[in-house]
């Protein structure tokens, strides 16, 4: 029988390691704590929770809860853990943290078929003796997060989630912005809110000076991803629409001035400037991802500096980046206001920050392309200098945090081995699943799947039908450009048949259903592949 190395002590890590372990393997578990840290971890426990203590909902029929039964009925051995540890939470299962840590220490210390190692693992060997099961999570070390990348290629990791703040929609003064789409196309489903030329200069002024929160170690891309193939190609003289663009509003002075300042600023700031919809992804931006969606956003760059490159990823620059390489840099970006009238003075502001409806209710807005590094106090500051917002409540505020995770719809099969090396098996967050719980989970999938593979056997996924099921589904079977990390939500989970959605009007009642079927299924496959 093959050996397995799990690489990674956190949730899926030690999940994975029991279940090989139960099922008669020879395990090697590999912790690079103490040894090296992430920025979160604050001990060297195994099965540290960085941040609540809670896996979430218990209530009876709801997908988080599914998820844990499934995992209860898998013998899964740190919900078990956790189990022992519960703490009162209401309808949550929220745990001690520490005795909960304890008890997965316990477990591996016992178990007479784990070795634990405690180093930081910088090669992945592809050996045909060895079954290698990647659960190092979302702070996975650079020298490994670059490994991974020769493995996989470049365009399949993501680096960063970046947020943009959140405004509460009934703060906004309404008398000062309006609703508009760029060039009139489509819906006029945008608030536009616009800059005179002073006001501009004032929010440039308060942005330069403000205070980011410090960078840190951990935030640091390793230097051999940051200078590989991250930077989409500079389109300006090859993209016909710019020409158009340009021609059709080049009567009009404020914006042929706006055009012909282009081309200077673009230069200045080493940035090439696109005519199309704002940053399309407001709120989460994965840029390692971008080299074709770079082509449809505004900010085309060319390849900037070393030390820029190890601090931001280009498709995803926090806007005092961008300010910091131009004055006028960000009004050619995310502040651009070329193409939106305003209908009070029928001509294009100087510049514009819009506004994007942040849910159904419309009761909160989001700021396109407005992810920022800077301290809360200092958003708060800056932000209500934005016309409009001058008595905003933000219900969120910006910020741009690590989070590697692979493309897993272009590299993962789905029972969880990487595509070019079946032998190498990912779990966890890096995965692009979310969460405490759903980490744990693939760590349950992956150590079961290293068993099978292990034994010259073939693993099967399980079912569609299950909460497992579902979260492998939605992993491998993702639109691979928009792809994001997820938690289990009744989204992932297989809708009902249309005739019986019909029927049955209850949604309580269908996610009984749901559950029913979906335990139903998991304890099928449980007992085919045990
Ligand atoms: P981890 O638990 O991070 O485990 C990975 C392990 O691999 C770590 O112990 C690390 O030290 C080790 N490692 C990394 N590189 C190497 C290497 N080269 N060699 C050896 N070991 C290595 N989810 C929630 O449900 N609730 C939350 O409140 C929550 N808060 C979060 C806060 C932060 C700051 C972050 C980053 C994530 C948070 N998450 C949260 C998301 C996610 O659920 C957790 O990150 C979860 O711990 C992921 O489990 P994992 O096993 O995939 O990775």
């Amino acid at each position: 029988m093959k050996k397995i190395k799990v690489i990674g002590g956190g949730l899926a890590g030690p999940e994975a390691a029991l279940q090989a372990a139960s099922l008669g393997c020879e395990v090697t578990l590999y912790e690079m704590r103490p040894t090296r840290s992430t920025e979160a971890h604050q001990t060297s426990d195994f099965a540290e929770l960085v941040c609540s203590n809670s896996l979430k909902s218990e209530s009876e029929n709801s997908a988080p809860w599914l998820l844990k039964q499934e995992m209860r009925r898998a013998h899964s051995f740190l919900l078990t853990a956790a189990d022992a540890s519960a703490v009162p939470a209401g309808h949550a299962l929220a745990v001690d943290r520490i005795e909960f840590s304890r008890r997965v220490q316990e477990l591996i210390d016992q178990h007479p078929r784990i070795t634990v190692v405690r180093e930081e693992v910088i090669r992945l060997d592809d050996d045909p003796d060895e079954i290698t099961i990647l659960a190092t999570g979302p702070l996975t070390s650079p020298a490994l997060t670059a490994e991974l990348q020769r493995l996989t290629g470049s365009q399949h990791l993501a680096f960063y989630d970046s947020i943009s703040p959140i405004v509460d929609a009934s703060t906004i003064d309404m008398d000062k912005v309006y609703f508009a789409a760029r060039w009139d196309k489509g819906t006029a489903d945008y608030i536009n809110c616009p800059f005179t030329k002073e006001e501009y200069d004032r929010f440039i002024d308060a942005l330069s000076t403000a205070e980011a929160v410090p960078a840190k170690e951990w935030e640091q891309i390793p230097t051999a991803l940051a200078t590989a193939e991250t930077v989409a190609p500079n389109t300006r003289h090859s993209d016909p629409t710019q020409h158009e663009e340009n021609d059709r509003h080049s009567e009009r002075s404020e914006e042929s001035q706006y055009f012909s300042n282009k081309a200077t600023i673009s230069k200045r700031a080493n940035i090439a400037i696109g005519d199309g919809e704002p940053h399309s992804s407001p709120q989460k931006c994965h840029p390692e991802r971008s080299g074709e969606a770079t082509q449809s956003k505004d900010l085309r760059l060319t390849a900037p500096s070393a030390e820029e490159k190890l601090k931001y990823f280009e498709g995803c620059l926090p806007i005092e980046e961008i300010a910091r390489r131009g004055r006028d840099t960000l009004r050619f970006g995310p502040m651009k206001p070329a193409g939106l009238t305003n209908p009070r003075t029928g001509r294009w502001p100087y510049a514009a920050v819009q506004l994007r409806q942040e849910n159904l209710r419309a009761d909160s807005y989001n700021l396109v392309g407005f992810q920022n590094h800077l301290k809360y106090n200092e958003q708060a500051r800056i932000l209500r200098l934005i016309p409009g917002l001058e008595n905003a409540k933000f219900l969120r505020y910006g910020q741009i945090h690590r989070n590697t995770y692979l493309n897993s719809p272009t590299v993962l099969t789905d029972t969880l081995q990487l595509r070019a090396h079946p032998r190498i098996l990912i779990a966890g967050q890096l995965s692009g699943v979310e969460g405490y719980t759903e980490s744990i989970a693939g760590g349950l999938l992956a150590g079961r799947f290293a068993a099978t593979l292990a034994q010259g056997r073939t693993p099967t996924p399980p079912p569609r039908l299950t909460a497992h099921g579902s979260l492998v589904h939605y992993i491998t079977h993702s639109e691979a450009k928009t792809f994001q990390p997820a938690n289990i939500t009744f989204d992932l989970l297989l809708p009902l048949e249309e005739e019986l959605r019909k029927k049955i009007r209850d949604k309580k009642e269908r996610h009984r259903i749901q559950c029913d079927r979906a335990l139903e299924a998991w304890t099928a496959w449980l007992t085919q592949t045990s």
